[in-house]
């Protein structure tokens, strides 16, 4: 699976707040956004009226980011919520929930999604007692992530765990028990926007 492997702190910048995908970093004075925390190139500094589409847009590429996923992955998900009963939103924003690499992440046992998905590449973890190595695969309510080495697997410090995640710090093991709804406003992320973008 292919990625992005250009400078992750541009992102931030071009998006115009923290994203968070750097770990510790992140939360430290090193946090480039505080330094620069305007948009990267000559005329980022300008200050530019957005458009209803550059808004939707800015919005897809914000979770796309967050969420460490390429534009073919991210439409796919699109699609299928399009296509699936109920609220496409909530779908959209269960597909990126239920990756393996955001749970592993937010249940504190990676300091970034990047570092989440080396780690499952490396055969780090098991589902439901089965090693897996897929970074994207969907987690279902009631599965049992755990990691096969527990020496090498650290909590995060300070993170805080989601109402629909349950994690045994002791055990390391964690077992997804439900899905965030819009309302939980995850990564400020406005999901409806983005499927206003894909549906013009
Ligand atoms: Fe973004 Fe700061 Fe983390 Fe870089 S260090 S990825 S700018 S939050």
């Amino acid at each position: 699976m292919s990625r992005y492997k250009g400078p992750k702190c541009r992102l931030c910048r071009r998006e115009g707040e923290k994203l968070y995908l750097k770990g510790a970093r992140c939360n430290s004075e090193k946090c480039s956004f505080n330094k620069r925390n305007y948009a990267p190139g000559q005329h980022g500094n300008a200050r530019i009226k957005i458009s209803d589409y550059g808004k939707q847009l800015r919005e897809k590429q914000k979770a796309k980011r967050v969420y460490g996923i390429l534009e073919r992955q991210f439409k796919t998900y699109v699609d299928k919520a399009l296509k699936t009963r109920g609220v496409t939103s909530e779908v959209l924003l269960k597909y990126l929930e239920s990756r393996l690499d955001n749970l592993v992440f937010r249940s504190g046992l990676a300091m970034s999604r990047a570092q989440a998905r080396q780690m499952i590449r490396s055969g780090f973890f098991e589902v439901n007692g089965l090693a897996t190595n897929i970074p994207s695969r969907q987690i279902k309510v009631g599965e049992i992530i755990k990691p096969i080495n527990f020496e090498k697997v650290h909590l995060r410090e300070g993170f805080v765990l989601p109402l629909w995640i349950d994690a045994n710090v002791k055990e390391k093991y964690v077992k997804l028990t439900g899905l965030p709804k819009l309302t939980d406003n995850i990564e400020n992320i406005n999901i409806q926007l983005i499927i206003e973008y894909y549906s013009r």
